[in-house]
């Protein structure tokens, strides 16, 4: 770690350098022999620096991060369903980023709401893919990959989808009653009201390029938009999977569609259960795992943490305490309500409990293909009981009270339990 940061103040030195104008050669080519990745970005023809690729996250993970080395821990909630987002007519975006929620970086959401006949238009993300679970209504999906597959879905309540960075795609409200989905981002910095929109592109070619791009006339483009739609309007789809433009469907190898909450959850107890997807799952989810908590009243998701993911929370309905631990003494506490977000920075020790009368649902989202946590109750079950001895100085008798099998979700009984003689 300490020669990572040594190698990152040097990369951040060559590049002010670079930008000023005083790099050799001889300076790139000592840096890109000091780590395995590395990603070269042309300057001008004689100069050019190299940076770490965005692959390896854990090596730009050792980077201090401003909102997160100060004495106390920044705020970690944010109230996503109270804020106002874009609104046209009885749709809405409302968008957690970094801009919302600083502490955010790795992961971005927005709660859309669409009204039938209203479809959010045809668009790419540059900079983040999207996965997305449906709250309520029925929702309709196409999405292309850069090898011209396409692939049309239908979601009900319960269904996931993924599509990877760069795919273009739509999303409409199917039927005639409204839907409501949850889009979560592998990046912080990415903005939902800052994404490529078909409209605003063709909205901004001259009609004789687009002539010629098509092999139409001029005439065909006469009132297209000019500006970025955004949520298209008109009325709701066929019912019936209706065929492309092009006719028969050239179908793409892996499906965007993920039946999560029609499967049984992977892990149940008395205080609650989870549904968990990863890239095991739904292959294509290669950058986003999901999970929908559901804990009883009481319930506790114990104290873990995740050595390769960073954690986005969305209250689906109850009330949770979630508890952050920081290092150095920094330790805090949120309470979320349904439609508040939480966040949790990668490797940082946290719990979910139930706080309020009823069941609790909450949406969970890591920036991972590939689930990974460590459990408290697990990692002090897997240490000898005299090293838990020393550690906290008091009997080896003592800790051989400690469970040995994982907790996981530990009931509102839980305390009275470990209390009987
Ligand atoms: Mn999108
Ligand atoms: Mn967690």
């Amino acid at each position: 770690m300490i020669e990572d940061q040594a190698i990152l103040k040097e990369r951040e030195t060559t590049v002010s350098a670079v930008k000023k104008g005083k790099s050799t050669a001889s300076d790139s080519l000592r840096l890109s022999e000091s780590t395995s990745i590395w990603l070269t970005l042309g300057i001008s023809e004689r100069i050019s620096f190299t940076l770490p690729a965005m692959s390896d996250t854990s090596f730009l993970n050792n980077a201090p991060d401003p909102d997160l080395d100060g004495k106390e821990l920044p705020a970690f909630k944010f109230e996503l369903e109270k804020s106002t987002g874009k609104v046209i007519g009885g749709s809405y975006g409302k968008e957690a980023t970094v801009k919302q929620l600083p502490i955010s970086k790795g992961i971005a959401g927005v709660s859309m709401r669409l009204e039938p006949g209203a479809m959010r238009e045809l668009h790419w993300h540059a900079t983040a893919a999207e996965w997305a679970f449906v709250v309520e209504g029925r929702v309709r999906t196409t999405v292309i990959d850069p090898r011209g597959n396409s692939e049309t879905n239908d979601f009900d309540v319960g269904d996931i989808w993924y599509f990877p960075r760069g795919h273009g795609h739509m999303l409409e409200c199917l039927g005639h009653a409204p839907c409501h989905f949850i889009l979560i981002f592998d990046n912080g910095y990415f903005s939902e009201f800052g994404t490529f929109s078909i409209t605003d592109w063709i909205g901004h070619v001259p009609k004789a390029l687009l002539a010629k791009n098509f092999g139409l006339p001029e005439s065909v483009f006469d009132g297209f938009p000019n500006e970025e739609v955004y949520f298209a309007r008109l009325s709701p789809p066929p019912e019936a999977m209706p065929s492309n433009l092009r006719g028969a469907r050239r179908q793409p190898p892996e499906t965007h569609k993920y039946q999560m909450l029609a499967q049984k959850p992977h892990s149940v107890h008395a205080g609650g259960r989870e549904w968990r997807v990863d890239s095991e799952r739904f292959p294509i989810s290669r950058t986003i795992t999901g999970v929908v908590l559901d804990l009883e009243p009481g319930g506790l998701r114990e104290l873990h943490w995740h050595p390769t993911a960073s954690e986005w929370q969305y209250v689906i309905y109850g009330q949770v305490s979630v508890t952050l631990f920081g290092s150095h003494g920094r330790y805090r506490m949120e309470r979320l309500d349904a439609g508040d977000v939480g966040y949790i920075p990668q490797g940082y020790g946290h719990s979910i409990e139930n706080i309020g009368e009823g069941p609790c649902r909450v949406l969970i989202g890591f920036n991972t293909g590939h689930y990974a946590a460590t459990d408290l109750s697990t990692w002090m079950a897997g240490n000898p009981s005299d090293v838990l001895a020393t550690n906290f100085g008091k009997p080896e008798s003592l800790f051989r009270k400690f469970p040995t099998e994982p907790i996981f979700i530990a009931d509102k009984n839980a305390t009275r339990k470990e209390n009987k003689p």
